[in-house]
């Protein structure tokens, strides 16, 4: 995509200078950087997939209500199917949460570092952000985020758990404490919570505020197909529609997400084995001179480099193993973020790393 071109109508004055959300998408041999899952859905979904699209009434819309796809994740989560939603990824679940839920005179609560589509997401929808800094280990303190929904009134306040970029899962004491501190919701985005940490869905049972958001993008295997959904009190569900778009859910959508929720056991069987494969990558990392890894409950580690991590991030990505540079973000001096891969993919990722480090020194 071309940038700095002139522009021959200006866009709202509130985005003029807010630039788009941007991952490298390169064609590295090693992708490690947008958190992914290594593995392609397992071949009988692929199959019964191919078969289903062949059948699908292309030619008609979508069912506008996803009923079937509801229903399967209702049972999925012993959770009411009029308490269910789906989207396109559960970044549009927080966008539509956002339109319904923010706009003017509004604001969101968020806790930094997380999730940059949080915050990218309020701006664009002329929703205020409210940001709050957490220290290392980046762990939520109940009596802070109640101090700071008293303090900002926000009509969403959202808790990453875990969180992204840091890995570490949240307490569900902070998600009840910006309950009780105020009357707007609490978003707890849950997109990486197959892979770790406790859910918040407990206490969505309790409280008609608590929205729980997840995604089919890591642990199901299917970044390819941006399908997402929120588990919440069917009042919330019924009162987004106005935000949605008609049949905003394509049947193709509709019917893989069907399909892989008969085969749950299949497609979730690579998280046992990714969080093995977290462990045995964090110990190799913390073998290698000067690198500090953090605790992760994701299917991602967060590491500071002993040196300025903008050049090691460039040497690994020439030598063909893409990781993310977090580096410039506010507390996140010297950190990258490696998305855990096959167990050669990380060995080769930490064998780069060493010798990257290690041409350095000699530098
Ligand atoms: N939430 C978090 C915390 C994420 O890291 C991501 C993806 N990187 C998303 C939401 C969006 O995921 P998707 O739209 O693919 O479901």
């Amino acid at each position: 995509m071309s940038s700095g071109a002139r522009r021959p109508f200006e866009l709202r004055d509130d985005l003029a200078k807010l630039p788009p959300y941007r991952a490298p998408q390169d064609d590295a041999p090693i992708r490690l950087n947008t958190n992914e899952s290594p593995y392609p859905p397992p071949d009988k979904v692929m199959a019964e997939v191919a078969e289903g699209v062949r059948r699908l009434p292309l030619n008609r819309y979508p069912d506008r209500d996803a009923q079937g796809l509801r229903r399967a994740l209702s049972e999925r989560n012993e959770w009411p199917a009029d308490g269910v939603w789906a989207a396109n990824g559960s970044n549009e679940i927080i966008q539509t949460l956002m339109l319904a839920f923010g706009g003017a005179g509004r604001r969101a609560l968020l806790f930094e570092p997380t999730y940059a589509m949080h915050s990218h997401i309020a701006l664009v929808t002329g929703t205020g952000v409210v940001r709050r800094q957490i220290d290392e280990p980046w762990i939520l303190d109940p009596t802070a985020v109640a101090a700071a929904v008293s303090e900002s009134e926000p009509a969403l306040t959202f808790v990453c758990s875990p969180n992204n970029p840091t890995g570490n899962a949240q307490p569900v004491e902070a998600v009840e404490a910006a309950l009780s501190a105020g009357s707007g919701l609490v978003v707890v985005d849950e997109a990486y919570g197959e892979f770790g940490g406790v859910s918040a869905l407990g206490l969505a049972g309790k409280h008609d505020r608590v929205v729980v958001v997840r995604s089919f993008s890591k642990s199901w295997r299917l970044a390819g197909v941006r399908l997402g959904y929120l588990l919440a009190h069917p009042w919330l569900v019924e009162a987004i529609q106005v935000a949605r778009l008609p049949y905003h859910l394509s049947a193709t959508t509709q019917l893989i997400g069907e399909t892989v929720l008969r085969h749950a056991q299949a497609a979730l069987a690579a998280v046992t084995e990714i969080v093995m494969e977290r462990e045995r990558l964090a110990k190799e990392l913390a073998r290698v001179p000067g690198i500090e890894v953090f605790p992760s409950d994701a299917n991602f580690l967060l590491l500071r480099t002993p040196v300025e991590a903008t050049p090691v991030w460039r040497r690994l990505a020439a030598a063909g193993v893409l990781v993310r540079d977090f580096s410039g973000v506010p507390g996140l001096e010297r950190c990258l973020r490696v998305t855990v891969g096959t167990a050669d993919q990380n060995a080769t990722f930490v064998e780069t790393l060493r010798s990257v480090l290690n041409a350095g020194e000699e530098a």
